[in-house]
């Protein structure tokens, strides 16, 4: 395995719809001492409804808190939706777009992330831009086309400074929720590809200093392997980022 220059590294949970405001805070309270140590990026994606309470805590819990959605316009009559301002005005910093829940359960083409980042943008929040290929794309040896296709759509027209802003996140579809985690030299290759395409998009200076994350079944048996690996800044953690102590552990173990 190669191993890594000292860069920051990145681990994001994904909650999903998942935390009340309490167990939230709860959350909060017993993985702080870990994220206090770590020399890492520690950052939670909750739900809407979590996003002030978390906020307000942060000063004492050096989380970065975000959301996993919002929608592209800027307000207006849509029932039941949430706008960047508003998510904002919750407190995120940063907001997921494009996780591939969103794209196959909510119908999210490309071009409606692409409105979206453009909008997180002008709201100064950090796009967390989530790109990925099917297990069909990968069996048949498209994994590249595609993400280079997310990322081309994703940042379409978005100025080379404000896609230096964001971070991405490589998702194989097949790989989140499955228990079948890409091996850790798997992402690093594929992370190579993906900063050549967004060098080819934004530029080599920008491409270079972006963070490129791996999410997909990652737990704390195997997330020590992918940060320790070259090309890789960090993980994005859907269930392994519910308990507490599995998150904590993880966060030990990866931002030492
Ligand atoms: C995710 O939902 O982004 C994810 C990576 O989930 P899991 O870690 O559960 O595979």
């Amino acid at each position: 395995m190669a191993k890594k220059a000292q860069k920051t590294s990145y681990i994001v949970g994904n909650w999903k719809m998942y935390k009340t405001i309490d167990e939230a805070l709860e959350f909060l309270d017993t993985i702080s001492a870990s994220v206090e140590k770590a020399n890492a990026r520690v950052m939670i994606a909750a739900p809407y409804t979590a996003l002030k309470s978390m906020s307000e805590k942060n000063p004492t819990s050096h989380v970065v808190i975000g959301a996993q959605n919002m929608n592209d316009a800027s307000d207006g009559a849509f029932t039941g939706e949430v706008a960047a301002s508003m998510i904002k005005d919750a407190g995120a910093e940063f907001v997921i777009l494009g996780h591939s829940e969103r794209r196959r359960l909510f119908h999210e083409t490309d071009e409606c992330i692409n409105k979206k980042v453009k909008r997180a943008l002008q709201s100064s929040l950090q796009p967390i831009v989530c790109i990925g290929e099917s297990y069909e794309e990968h069996e048949q040896k498209q994994t590249e086309e595609v993400l280079a296709r997310q990322l081309t759509a994703a940042f379409n027209d978005v100025d080379a400074k404000d896609i230096a802003k964001c971070i991405i996140a490589s998702e194989p579809i097949w790989a989140i929720g499955t228990g079948l985690a890409a091996d850790p030299k798997t992402v690093a290759n594929i992370n190579t590809s993906i900063r050549k395409i967004l060098a080819d998009i934004a530029g080599e200076k920008e491409a270079k200093n972006m963070a490129i994350l791996y999410g997909g079944s990652v737990s704390k048996d195997n997330a020590q392997d992918y940060v320790q690996t070259e090309g890789i800044d960090g993980l994005l953690i859907g269930s392994a980022s519910l308990q507490p102590e599995t998150f904590a552990k993880i966060i030990t173990l990866c931002a030492q």
